[in-house]
């Protein structure tokens, strides 16, 4: 699973490599994305986008964005916008081919009007209950419509009537004319238009009939010429109605290749439970640091690098499972940990105070800003008298295997000196401050005659911290698959302690330099991230993830069981 050239090869490549040695399309390979703009994109589209860039990308063929825009009731121009930002910051590229269904609209309604001649469909005047009532069920065939078997040339003038808007409603429909008592219940006359008077995000008012999905899916990857439609498993026992359709037209017809889709541990995936989500303000928005949104992913702080990582370790199946939280997050580290610097904050502070340091000296040390990046280079960290560490690096009555700072003990301050901690401060019980003292030989934090300490923490000189606000993310849900609770609402397992809101955080100066956005590494910490709401007067940080690879312990527990 490590690098690129390991991989055996998925399902998917195996058909494709097969189809260029058969040059069943003149040694093509042209896949799409095709989202509905009625959502943010989330970690399965990102999935979705990898698999159908990543083999345009291998098989030097092209990969389209196209819009599934057929339904004007749920989409919005906003979605549009983000979806282009989130594939575009995924690191893809359409060239060129920035494609909308709406624009296939004229070439639909002809191709329908051609099967409306040839007899293969017709204008239904029941309702949408009385549709549903006469489909049947698996084990009980469905009943003909009474107007099956209208005329063609009464078909013919009905359909026109109903683009020009003579019907309201949900008054007529036009219908595939295929087989009521087919096992695959698709095929069972399936709705191609029905009439709806709304206005559509770039058609306005052209339109007041509209395809249906089934419809008009096959129709947009045939006119786009595309070869393979990757798609996930629920289509699976669609392909024979899109078969049905591009048969029947006599058009051009790509492969449909099913996948399974991604389900992540501890969040929801479906765009209906999101949009819940956002529109009950259980969350700040769609680019909520929580969601499992590539926005709320790129607020968080993940990489681009990282999700694609993510997303080709994963690999595609046949089969739908459901993946650990715990390894996106081990991904996500891993990439962090190359890429990005280290610096030192506090949470929770706890002042000390060097009794034997003078009070207005500020000595710096040199820092390495990423050991595991030689060319990413050093800066300096001032070093005073007054200082905060965290709250828990000191313990005044500490259990036997905590090693960091303790009365009469010594430990290292990363980078400038072995400090002994003589004596803890308290007010009203609590301790609110730390008596220390320096060794002057040790200056750079080791000591000339060899002796060790157990630990070593990190801390910020108090006159040059800068104050900051942190966000702590956890899961958003307390269980696995809050969407499959028997006869429980998914909300009902929003994880109360989702944020945690830091607000008296100390940095140290070097953080003032970044910008929204930027990825680092508090020592000892965690991944984070400056958060796109910081400025000159509030700087916002975010956690990514902490540095603790829980992955690896349920790797251990997995390998234990087996
Ligand atoms: P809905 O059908 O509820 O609108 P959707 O998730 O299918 O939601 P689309 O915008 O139609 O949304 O998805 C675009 C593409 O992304 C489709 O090809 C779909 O198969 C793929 N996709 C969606 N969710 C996942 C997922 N969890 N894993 C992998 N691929 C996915
Ligand atoms: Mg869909």
């Amino acid at each position: 699973m490590d690098s690129k050239e390991n991989v055996s090869k998925d399902f998917i490549r195996e058909i494709i490599d097969e189809d260029l040695k058969t040059n069943k399309y003149d040694g093509r390979v042209h896949t799409r994305f095709p989202p509905e703009p009625n959502g943010y994109l989330h970690i399965g589209h990102a999935k979705s986008i990898c698999l159908n860039f990543g083999i345009a990308g291998e098989y030097k063929g092209l990969c389209n964005l196209r819009f599934d825009d057929t339904n004007p009731a749920k989409e919005e121009e906003e979605y549009v916008k983000s979806i282009i930002n989130d594939v575009q910051w995924l690191g893809f590229d359409w060239g060129d081919r920035l494609l909308f269904a709406s624009d296939y609209f004229d070439q639909m309604y002809n191709y329908a009007l051609d099967l409306v001649k040839k007899g293969k469909a017709y204008v239904d005047d029941l309702s949408a209950e009385e549709i549903s009532s006469y489909r049947g069920t698996l084990t009980h065939p469905g009943i003909d419509s009474p107007h099956r078997n209208r005329p063609i040339e009464e078909n013919i003038e009905l359909f026109k009537k109903m683009k020009a808007g003579e019907f309201a409603d949900g008054k007529k429909v036009l219908r595939a004319k295929i087989d009521m008592s087919h096992p695959n219940l698709n095929m069972r006359d399936p709705i191609m238009y029905r009439v709806l008077h709304a206005s559509h995000h770039r058609t306005k008012d052209k339109w007041c009939i509209y395809p249906m999905y089934d419809w008009a899916h096959g129709l947009e990857d045939s006119i786009e010429n595309i070869t393979h439609s990757i798609c996930t498993l629920e289509f699976e026992n669609h392909r024979p109605l899109y078969d049905w359709f591009l048969d029947n037209l006599g058009v051009y017809h790509p492969q449909q290749i099913e996948f399974a889709r991604l389900n992540l541990t501890y969040t929801v995936m479906s765009k209906r439970m999101l949009l819940e989500l956002v529109e009950e303000k259980h969350v700040k928005g769609w680019n909520d640091p929580r969601l499992p949104t590539i926005s709320g992913m790129r607020q968080r702080g993940y990489s681009p690098a990282s999700i694609r990582n993510f997303c080709s370790r994963i690999g595609v199946a046949k089969v739908n499972s459901i993946v650990d939280f715990a390894f996106l997050e081990y991904c996500v580290r891993e990439d962090l940990n190359k890429t990005c610097n280290r610096f030192m904050g506090v949470l929770n502070p706890l002042k000390v105070v060097i009794e034997n340091y003078p009070k207005d000296k500020v000595e710096e040390f040199e820092a390495v800003n990423n050991p595991e990046d030689p060319k990413a280079g050093k800066r300096k960290v001032p070093f005073t008298k007054e200082l905060y560490i965290e709250q828990n690096d000191f313990m005044e009555d500490p259990p036997k295997k905590f090693y960091r700072l303790t009365p009469g003990r010594e430990v290292r301050f990363r980078y400038s000196y072995l400090i002994t901690c003589q004596e803890a401060i308290k007010k009203d019980g609590k301790i609110v401050e730390l008596r220390c003292t320096i060794d002057p030989e040790t200056h750079g934090g080791y000591a000339s005659d060899g002796r060790r300490v157990k630990s070593t923490i990190h801390w910020v000189s108090a006159p040059n911290a800068i104050d900051a606000e942190v966000n702590l993310y956890d899961r958003l849900f307390t269980v696995k698959n809050p969407a499959g609770q028997k006869d429980k609402n998914f909300k009902e397992f929003l994880n109360p302690k989702s944020l945690e809101i830091l607000t008296n955080c100390k940095v140290e100066p070097a953080v003032q330099k970044l910008k929204p956005f930027d990825r680092f590494q508090f020592e000892r910490l965690g991944y984070f991230c400056i958060d796109q709401n910081t400025t000159d007067k509030k700087l916002i940080i975010n956690r990514t993830v902490t540095l603790r690879d829980t992955w690896a312990k349920i790797q251990k527990q997995q390998q234990n069981k087996k």
